[in-house]
């Protein structure tokens, strides 16, 4: 596993596997079936409804729990209640978490934000992360936050490289972390020729070439699967190094084009939309 160095020290491995998606019955299989195969980071969210069978699968493996790098998400609808994050903990059954973001830039995310410095300076919070703040919500982040943050999850893959918010994470050492970085199963991107080309030379497949080149990008990846063959070849990445040249070819992808897009009105309607925590044993 190759590891990166945060902005504030904190060691995070490059490969993850995320659970969105995921029952948590699947949750608890695959993360499970992850860590076995070498796997030292898992994502979750509130909103995946998943945060208990994540928790069990960590558990379940065996692996110690200092070796294991766990993200999840607070969602907006938790950004007003001071004990957000001591709830995500139990749900867990954690008592600290690596890494913990806001999930979107919607309702009273300046209070989140808060919640999240302070659980950062009582430690419960190792590192603070944003997900989808992009444009003017990353710059009115960056103008009033005590603590940058340290990573910014957000859509990324070869069509939308994230030009853009990369000249504004880069100087400030904000590591993207990318989502869905294989496309979320559109083949068309896992059918470009150039990963085919490349799969040949390196005696990989187009998906291990495309995970690869989000590290050698400088992001941490996250690629989803409940399949444990998929889940194995997902990590089996660092043995080859693309060149100048290949990295310029697949530069050659990029669309500047995203598969989500995000309406003013969803962002107001996740501000009031709770996750169902109880429903199920999750
Ligand atoms: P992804 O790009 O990882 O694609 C997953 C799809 O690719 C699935 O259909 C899977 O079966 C397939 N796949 C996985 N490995 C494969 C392989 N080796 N060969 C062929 N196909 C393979 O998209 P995703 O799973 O939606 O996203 C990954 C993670 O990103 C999520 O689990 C979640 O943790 C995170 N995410 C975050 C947000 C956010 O708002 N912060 C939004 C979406 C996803």
């Amino acid at each position: 596993m190759e590891y990166t160095t945060l902005n504030n020290g904190l060691k995070m491995p490059t490969v993850g596997l995320g659970v969105f998606t995921f029952s948590p019955e699947d949750a608890e299989q695959a993360v499970e079936v992850a860590l076995h195969s070498g796997y030292r980071l898992i994502d979750t969210a509130n909103a995946y409804v998943n945060e208990r069978g994540t928790g069990r699968g960590i558990k379940n493996s065996g692996i110690n729990r200092e070796d294991v790098f766990v993200s999840s998400k607070l969602w907006p609808s938790e950004y007003e209640n001071e004990n957000a994050v001591g709830e995500t903990l139990e749900r867990l059954g954690l008592e600290s978490i690596d890494l913990l973001f806001l999930h979107q830039p919607a309702g009273n995310w300046r209070a989140g934000y808060k919640l999240l410095e302070e659980a950062y300076k009582d430690g419960k919070v190792k590192a603070i992360g944003i997900s989808n703040f992009e444009g003017k919500y990353l710059d009115e982040l960056l103008e009033i936050c005590e603590v940058i943050p340290q990573v910014m999850q957000v859509e990324c893959h070869p069509y939308f490289p994230q030009a853009e918010s990369r000249q504004i994470t880069e100087p400030k050492d904000i590591k993207i972390m990318s989502w869905y970085p294989l496309g979320h199963g559109d083949k068309n991107l896992v059918n470009e020729p150039v990963f085919a080309k490349l799969a040949e030379k390196y005696h990989k497949t187009p998906a291990q070439i495309i995970l690869h080149w989000h590290v050698q990008m400088g992001f941490i990846v996250i690629p989803g699967s409940r399949n444990p063959e998929h889940i194995r070849e997902n990590i089996d990445i660092f043995d080859f190094v693309l060149t100048d040249d290949e990295m310029a070819e697949i530069a050659k992808l990029d669309k500047n084009e995203r598969y989500y897009h995000r309406s003013e009105k969803e962002l107001a309607q996740y501000a009031t939309w709770k996750p169902e925590y109880e429903a199920a044993a999750n």
